[in-house]
């Protein structure tokens, strides 16, 4: 996520209603270098008078904060006018003197939600659902839902929640682990759980007692796609916000026994969630480490793994970046171990981020599989992005402007190599089983400029 994209998060407070101590940085920096200029007055005359000269008026800016005119042209492509009309209209508005920076600040982000209400809205209707009417019901919410409530709305509408059916879609794991409630295989992903015949057999009893309306399918409501009044809405949220506060018990090993069982569990979440704080658990290292596996051996195949590196703080100016890939002999009882075959490796300057390193560092593997002759081939790679976005999975669709070409380009490759009847796959893998591709990405960082390719390569 780029740093300018972290505005949703401001923004999404409001639509949910959720108490986010957050500030857009992008707008801040462009209203508080305006208000500089306005503090001072010889400033202001000497920049009306450049102001007038100043002839680009662009809606595409990149980097609004690059100087005041760039400020000054992001804040009419914003809001429709210019600061000074605004501070102006402002002033006469008031008794008391205005303060520029709130004032330019509020103004902006108030333009600025209606495009992040758009962002959510054509999330949720990629998914196949009405996005007006999923604005218009948040809205109707009750202000005394928690704030628990709202952020798991927000995950829900969002495609956050984390199942094992991400994993499966990543190749990290066979197949998602069955249904918590109902032991379906393969069914502990977010859209089953809110159909699950033995949580809406649960549901049915607690809303029974709760005066809350039958239930065939909680996708309507928890995606607002009913018409139920607002507090009916909320009491199917908290229900649900149980089930998954529930689900996670589960997963960390704690059972329970029938339907009576989970409808009490149920009750005593709802009534006092801070019990259900109280079953062990463990740190995000310790669940990792239980993770962690070996990755299937996949026999007769070609093996490429790569990986990429970024130091520094992320896209800025003094992070650096490389690349790193190698490749294995297809082996009879599974995958390259010992010696690979060849290696890349390659520099990729300043200001590059980790998955545009971890693009290039797959690129290379695929441009190197598309010109060799291996009928069977598997790329391995330690992001879970990268996986994702070329296995194709939806809710991880590359969105991102700096991706977007790297992403076309193996895709390309991918398809061409399809055509040609290569049998190609992409997985996931833990990086403790991707050590070469790693050591090679921090080789080429530590080498700056020198590219390295062995001679098989
Ligand atoms: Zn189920």
């Amino acid at each position: 996520m780029t740093w300018s994209k972290l505005g949703i998060f401001t923004a999404v407070g409001r639509i949910y209603g959720l108490r986010v101590a957050l500030t857009d940085l992008r707008l801040a920096n462009v209203a508080s270098l305006i208000a500089t200029h306005e503090a001072w007055a010889d400033i202001r005359s000497g920049t009306a008078a450049s102001l007038a000269r100043w002839r680009r008026r662009s809606t595409q800016i990149v980097n609004p904060a690059f100087s005041w005119k760039t400020a000054f042209d992001f804040f009419l492509a914003a809001t429709g006018t210019t600061y000074h009309t605004h501070l102006h209209a402002e002033s006469r508005q008031r008794a008391r003197p205005v303060r520029p920076f709130r004032t330019l600040y509020r103004k902006m982000a108030g333009a600025t939600l209606q495009n992040w209400q758009e962002y959510l809205r054509s999330r949720v209707e990629a998914k196949g659902w009405n996005g007006e009417l999923l604005v218009r019901g948040l809205q109707r919410l009750p202000r005394s839902v928690p704030q628990a409530h709202r952020w798991f709305l927000l995950k829900l509408h969002l495609n956050a929640p984390l199942t094992s059916a991400r994993y499966a879609a990543a190749r990290t794991v066979d197949e998602a682990e069955p249904c918590a409630f109902c032991q379906l295989p393969g069914g502990d992903k977010a859209a089953h759980l809110l159909q699950c015949p033995a949580v809406l057999a649960a549901y049915d009893a607690v809303a029974g007692m709760a005066a809350l309306p039958p239930l065939a399918d909680a996708r309507g409501p928890l995606m607002m796609q009913v018409d139920l009044d607002g507090a009916s809405v909320a009491g199917v949220v908290a229900i649900f916000h149980a089930v998954w506060d529930i689900r996670a018990m589960c997963r960390r090993g704690i059972s329970y026994e029938g339907h009576a069982q989970l409808v009490e569990l149920i009750w005593k979440s709802l009534l006092c969630p801070w019990l259900m704080r109280c079953s062990p658990t463990k740190c995000r290292q310790q669940r990792r480490a239980e993770r962690v596996r070996e990755p299937n051996p996949v026999p007769d195949t070609v093996m490429y793994r790569s990986d990429g590196a970024s130091r520094g703080q992320g896209g800025s100016e003094d992070s650096v970046a490389g690349w790193g890939a190698a490749v294995w002999r297809a082996a009879p009882h599974g995958q390259g171990t010992g010696a690979p075959l060849a290696e890349a490796r390659g520099f990729l300057g300043r200001n590059v981020s980790n998955n545009v390193a971890e693009y290039h560092g797959l690129l290379q593997c695929m441009r190197r599989a598309a010109r060799a002759d291996d009928r069977c081939v598997m790329f391995e790679v330690d992001s879970m992005l990268l996986a994702m976005q070329l296995a194709r999975y939806r809710p991880w669709a590359c969105r991102s402007e700096n991706l977007l070409d790297l992403h076309r380009e193996c895709v390309r490759l991918g398809e061409r190599m399809a055509e040609t009847g290569v049998a190609w796959s992409i997985r996931h893998v833990y990086r403790e089983f991707n050590q070469v591709a790693d050591s090679l990405a921090n080789r080429a960082i530590d080498e700056r400029g020198t590219n390295g390719y062995s001679q098989a390569w």
